[in-house]
């Protein structure tokens, strides 16, 4: 079976505010927030999660969350970067723990195991993968995984240390197949779908978005990252998540506003915003 690319992403507003981009970098951006914000807002995607890579862009994250309306953060060591912070492990923690303690940090993220890149050393990032884990777990937020060509590794250490409560596992841009997304429904992880699953040569990722329970289902754009159809070549922001959730709502032949209504609950299941 092939997934092809449904047609009519049109850049017109979602029927039904509420939905939000999932995981997003305004930092590496460069914008202005207030404007990136309110370009979201205008077309319906009225939350938007800025995710940390390090320390910097967690704290960043973490101040943003504080300072604006409709703006949430995660907090962590990007898997490719651990290498450069494993030296400090204590206080690397302890600050993490604190900035997840703050308002608006509604998860422990991004973290990972990232096999595509050789940044870090596969068992530093597996040391760090497993310290998110317990700092997810302490502060009660949902973790949100950056797997990249780490399937079976990611899933085992979940295994190790499950079982987890329903929707507190997320996997950001979500890269598996539809066997892999069988395997994330049952466990009830929440598969979070970019820009990419738009692409013509995502049939895979467009089966694993066919199997998905649509409640287990979340929209992102990892701007400026992975630009959208039929928007690719520019730089990707916020707003760009409407063109995806239209997308996925087709692909899966749901109605866009009950489609919506469901990423509307089902952020507030995961996020508790
Ligand atoms: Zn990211």
């Amino acid at each position: 079976m092939t997934a092809s690319a449904p047609s009519g992403s049109g850049d017109v507003a979602l029927p039904e505010p509420g939905a939000f981009d999932g995981h997003t970098h305004m930092d590496i951006m460069g914008l202005p927030v207030d404007g990136v914000l309110a370009d979201a807002r205008a077309v319906g995607i009225t939350r938007v999660l800025n995710a940390g890579c390090d320390i910097p862009s967690s704290r960043w994250s973490a101040a943003r969350a504080a300072e604006h309306d409709g703006a949430y953060a995660a907090v962590a060591i990007h898997p490719n970067e651990t290498g450069s912070v494993d030296d400090r492990r204590a206080e690397v923690l302890a600050e993490l723990a604190e900035l997840a303690a703050q308002p608006g940090v509604v998860a422990i993220g991004e973290t990972g195991l990232d096999y595509y890149r050789d940044w870090a050393a596969p068992q530093v990032q597996r040391w760090w993968f497993r310290a998110h884990i317990d700092l997810a777990r302490q502060a009660g937020k949902a973790l949100m995984i950056h797997d990249r060509d780490a399937h079976s590794d990611v899933l085992d250490i979940l295994d190790e240390t499950g079982p987890w409560p329903p929707d507190s596992v997320v996997f950001h841009c979500f890269s598996g197949d539809a066997a892999m997304a069988r395997r994330c429904a049952e466990a009830g992880y929440i598969m979070s779908f970019a820009g990419n699953v738009t692409f013509k040569n995502a049939s895979d990722l467009r089966e694993a978005a066919l199997v998905a329970p649509a409640e287990l289902i979340i929209a992102e754009t990892d701007a400026p990252y992975l630009t959208p159809a039929p928007h690719r070549g520019k730089p990707n922001s916020p707003a760009m998540t409407a063109h995806t959730v239209r997308f996925l709502s087709e692909l899966k032949g749901l109605g866009l506003a009950d489609f919506c209504a469901q990423l509307q609950s089902t952020g507030k299941r995961v996020f508790r915003w």
